[in-house]
């Protein structure tokens, strides 16, 4: 099937993938992302500088799949958990950007959606041991709760990102995710209150924390994001560096990357902290073109992030 988004000005274009493992169990402790979507370069190019993320997911027998797994391999990144089957492709996303920045971006999910629960009771020990479990709506949405569900029964702290957006999003997101973060685009078809300024970005964080949120984060571009939690029911507005963006396709994988990464590995970090450190990461990504190939590595980053 496929499925259409329209971003406004920026997209995420991406490509992942569904899961299905093989039953090696490993706990590393870093995050889990289910799908294949692969938000942050952390090792060296190269691979070697340890595994940092796991994921369950599938891809294709083909040459996407492969060219898929030979780059996570290649980033240090575990392929323990992803499966190739040949009853799909590799998923794909194809992004149109037009000369205002206007973005569309088809979908084809392929393999993507053959992950099933089944898949994930495979990678149970990873996901109940993983220190922040991250899911977004490119695998079957059941499949992204169950592994909140997983999580959250294991006091794994949980990431959920809803995109693409689904109006009628099962209401049990809202409270299995502990950080519940999303795009202007994906705000407005959750709660239908376009987001044009910061009062707007209030106003969703706000509707959001009522259907059950803990801590919401509406990323807004250039504008980088308003942060509004249960502890600090006032909303704070958290800045982005001004830059030079050339393409900013993917800047919202690129921030909830790093924002997996600064809760997994410096958890003590207040909350607004992290989202600066993770705009700055996020900012670097809209600076070069392309997704996946826009993402910094660690070692490009200012040390200051670390
Ligand atoms: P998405 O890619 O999901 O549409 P956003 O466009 O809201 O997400 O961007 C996510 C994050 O990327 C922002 O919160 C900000 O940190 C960073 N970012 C995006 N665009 C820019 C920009 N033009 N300048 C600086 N940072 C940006």
């Amino acid at each position: 099937g496929l499925a259409p988004r329209r971003g406004r000005g920026r997209g995420r274009g991406r490509v992942q993938g569904a899961g299905c493992g093989r039953a090696r169990a490993r706990a590393r402790g870093g995050p889990v992302w289910p799908g294949l979507a692969w938000p942050w370069r952390h090792g060296r190019r190269g691979g070697g500088s340890g595994i940092l993320y796991d994921r369950p997911g599938q891809v294709g027998k083909d040459s996407f799949g492969n060219d898929y797994v030979e780059n996570l391999k290649k980033n240090g990144i575990s392929t323990a958990f992803v499966g190739q089957t040949t009853d799909a492709a590799t998923g794909t996303a194809s992004i149109v950007v037009n000369s205002e920045g206007q973005n569309v971006i088809v979908i084809v999910p392929g393999a993507n959606l053959l992950l099933n629960c089944e898949d994930l009771k495979r990678a149970a020990d990873v996901i109940c041991k993983a220190k922040v479990v991250v899911c977004q709506l490119e695998i079957t949405p059941a499949v992204s709760l169950e592994a909140l569900k997983m999580a959250h029964a294991s006091g794994v702290k949980t990431l959920f990102n809803p995109a693409p957006a689904l109006a009628d999003l099962d209401p049990q997101f809202y409270t299995y995710s502990d950080i519940f973060c999303c795009n202007e685009t994906e705000a407005e078809i959750l709660t239908g209150i376009p987001v044009g300024n910061l009062e707007d970005a209030q106003k969703v964080g706000r509707m959001l924390l009522e259907r059950g949120c803990k801590l919401v984060i509406v990323t807004l571009g250039a504008e980088g994001c308003m942060m509004i939690s249960v502890e600090e029911p006032i909303p704070k507005h958290v800045p982005a560096g001004k830059v030079r963006a050339v393409d900013t396709t993917g800047a919202g994988d690129s921030f909830v990357g790093a924002l997996a990464f600064y809760l997994a590995y410096y958890p003590k970090l207040p909350m607004e902290e992290m989202i600066r450190k993770s705009n700055c990461v996020a900012s670097v990504s809209v600076q070069a073109s392309g997704t996946q190939s826009s993402y910094p590595y660690r070692k490009d980053l200012p040390r200051d992030l670390f």
